[in-house]
């Protein structure tokens, strides 16, 4: 019976976990992503998440059949490139190799959406369709495409639903361009509009709660905390990022008509169904073929989605995913 490894390596965090070949997970392992130093710090986090999670599944690193990693930035073979929220990640590193020669097992890289999404239409909530999107509501707002049962990955660049313009001359991305869904509905760009209602005098909770959960940053824990209080200020962000996922998401739908969208990323995860439906509800006005909206389903893999769909990477069978 052959073991894979699979990463989700994120902006905040390392997810890891060894499948056998029915997927069944026989270890995990979390760690935070570095937020100093460089690639090889990152790759040494990473070796050492893999290594923990082998040894919870009784297996030798060296011994698995493959890891698959899902990573953030420009994967091209086995580099990748300006994985801008990972730190001083703007030039290539060889990410592939350097994991090869720390672990003793082959290494595939992926884009950490896509592999998410086939993770989703393999084991999750896709599995009923053969054409679905999805979408990764988190720090910024991600989107995977499979097409006929196979994953939709374009030149490289496909899905990136965020930057769908909802708004012209809107608010700022950090992509530097306007408009953009992410610049309304990414945790980072509502966070940072809390900020400056909150230094014009409106009143939340958002930031009282962060503090007394020691972070340093509106996590989805947060703001779902602050949903459950009718926090105004908290419900009035929410809904302004649910008018841009339903303008954006529909959008997607009008040129792709699948059958199928998948709510993931930590907000959608946490949120859960109650406003996967409110994306539904804000889609409908915007659909095209409004007879028959797609359904829309929150990722059934929750959290360890994105590590489960970079080991299906390393089995191969999927192998269509990694380089553009
Ligand atoms: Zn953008």
């Amino acid at each position: 019976m052959a073991s894979h490894g699979g990463i989700d390596l994120g902006g905040t965090k390392i997810q890891t976990v060894i499948v056998d070949d029915d997927h069944e997970v026989l270890g995990s392992s979390r760690r935070p992503t570095p937020t100093s130093g460089g690639p090889a710090d990152v790759a040494a986090e990473i070796e050492a998440a893999l290594r923990e999670a082998a040894e919870q599944a009784g297996v030798e690193p060296a011994s698995l059949a493959g890891i698959g990693v899902g990573s953030p930035g420009t994967i091209d073979g086995g580099t990748v490139t300006s994985a801008r929220n990972l730190p001083n990640w703007e030039g290539s590193f060889p990410l592939a190799e350097t994991l090869l020669d720390a672990l003793g097992a082959p290494v595939t890289l992926g884009n950490d959406v896509q592999v998410a999404t086939d993770a989703e239409f393999a084991l999750g909530a896709g599995r009923p369709y053969s054409s679905l999107l999805g979408v990764f509501w988190g720090t910024g707002v991600g989107g995977g495409i499979v097409l006929d049962g196979k994953p939709w990955v374009g030149g490289g660049a496909a899905g990136e639903i965020g930057h769908i313009v909802v708004e012209l001359d809107g608010a700022r991305c950090t992509c530097g361009r306007r408009g953009c869904m992410e610049a309304y509905a990414g945790r980072s760009a509502m966070e940072a509009h809390a900020t400056k209602l909150v230094e014009k005098g409106e009143k939340t909770d958002l930031f009282k709660l962060m503090k007394e959960r020691k972070r340093t940053r509106l996590t989805s824990g947060i703001w779902s905390r602050a949903l459950e209080h009718d926090d105004k200020l908290a419900q009035q962000l929410i809904e302004r990022a649910l008018r841009a996922l339903g303008a954006g998401v529909a959008s997607a739908c009008n040129v792709l008509d699948v059958e199928c969208v998948i709510i993931g990323g930590g907000l959608g995860v946490r949120l859960g169904d109650p406003y996967a439906k409110r994306i539904a509800e804000e889609m409908l006005p915007h659909l095209f073929a409004d007879f028959r909206p797609p359904d829309v389903h929150v990722a059934a893999l929750g959290d360890l989605g994105g590590a489960i769909g970079a080991a299906l990477l390393a089995e191969g069978d999927r192998a269509s995913i990694p380089t553009p």
